[in-house]
């Protein structure tokens, strides 16, 4: 079988390094699958896109449709545009879409048009909030997928709800996290390491990217005040996300224990989460890897479409109001953090079970 695998965006490249592993293992084993990989180029800054191909050893991919940036619709049009001719060009049997990006939903849309099946890894999760661009992409897809690939029993039974067949929903576990337990003893101390004088847990490593928090100057300039603020005693390490950085330009907002630096690479990006005291995020990815390395996390949002970060997992949800966040670092100084469970099935072999169900459901050989 052929599989058009679709990656377009920093936490796609994380997820589909671990299915092209699996691949090729079976591959070795003589059974008859293959795949492309199409990179949309929605992500094309080299801090967002090449260094993961380089450092987690990610083959080129085969086509890049190098749409670049754009409004939401801009980018979703040029995306389906430059697929759809890509379908055209290369038969295959599936297309498999990852995580919740725009790239995800846009070839969602052209494969099932073009009549191809559809699978979706990370299907079935939602945070129930619609002003997330995320959520919307997450409805569409799924409304089109016809093989959900699950990290969840949340996931499981949020698509149970909508009326999905139990037989198209295979709970496979997460494989975001399949990337880190293959990488966790390769993990590089950054430059920065030295540098700031790093020493193990005792700062904080932020990131902010969600368009609620950083879209609007006042909003921005607020919310990185109140944290630098209640955690003056802290060195904050802030890998500032392209997005972020065009609304900080304009902003001189400069604190004694805040540090900006560059995107990281996957390796020195973990490096520094998993020795820090605690990570200060609106991102839903770095929420389920400081889980599983047992950091405290403490999120910028009032949803999450990954609960069991926060019921088993070391993550709470603040918010953006000071009272939450002053109460959240409260517990974290007095060292009375919860302590986190690994859910289940975060055991590194998410892309090995996705790919053998596959196998099943072709009937390969
Ligand atoms: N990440 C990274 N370098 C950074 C910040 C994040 O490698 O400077 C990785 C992080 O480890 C995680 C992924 O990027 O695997 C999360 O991406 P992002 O926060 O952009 O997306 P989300 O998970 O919110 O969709």
């Amino acid at each position: 079988m052929n599989i058009l695998l679709v990656a377009g965006a920093r936490p796609n490249f994380i997820k589909i390094a671990p299915i092209i592993d699996a691949i090729k293992t079976k591959q070795a084993q003589g059974i008859n699958i293959d795949y492309k990989l199409i990179h949309t180029g929605q992500h094309y800054d080299k801090n967002l896109s090449d260094t993961f191909f380089t450092e987690l050893d990610i083959p080129l991919p085969d086509t890049n449709l190098n749409v670049k940036s754009g409004t939401q619709a801009e980018q979703t049009a040029a995306i389906m545009v430059g697929f759809e001719k890509e379908l055209q060009q290369h038969q295959c049997d599936l297309v498999m879409v990852v995580g919740d990006v725009t790239s995800t939903m846009a070839c969602a849309i052209v494969a099932k048009k073009a009549g191809i099946k559809v699978a979706h890894v990370e299907a079935g999760i939602r945070s129930g909030d619609l002003n997330m661009p995320e959520e919307i992409n997450r409805i569409v897809t799924d409304s089109l997928t016809d093989y959900f690939f699950t990290t969840s029993t949340h996931a499981n039974n949020n698509l149970l709800k909508l009326g999905v067949d139990k037989r198209n929903i295979f709970f496979v576990g997460n494989v975001m996290i399949d990337t880190l337990i293959k990488n966790e003893h390769r993990l590089k101390q950054p430059n920065i390491w030295n540098n700031l004088n790093l020493k193990p847990k005792s700062y904080l490593v932020m990131t902010l990217h969600r368009p609620s928090n950083v879209d609007e100057k006042n909003n921005l300039k607020t919310l990185i005040s109140q944290i630098t603020t209640l955690a003056k005693k802290h060195t904050i390490v802030f890998p500032v996300h392209p997005r972020t950085q065009k609304v900080l330009k304009d902003l001189d907002l400069n604190f004694n224990n805040l540090h900006y630096i560059n995107p990281l690479g996957y390796l020195e990006f973990n490096y520094i989460v998993k020795h820090a005291l605690a990570v200060i995020t609106d991102s839903g990815g770095i929420t389920e890897e400081t889980t599983v390395m047992n950091v405290p996390c403490i999120t910028l949002r009032s949803s999450t479409e990954r609960p069991e970060t926060c019921d088993i997992g070391t993550n709470v949800l603040v918010g953006n109001k000071t009272e939450k966040i002053a109460k959240a670092f409260g517990f974290l100084f007095s060292k009375a953090w919860k302590q986190g469970q690994i859910p289940e099935l975060w055991d590194g072999k998410a892309a090995e079970r996705i790919i053998n169900h596959l196998i099943a459901i072709y009937q390969l050989q």
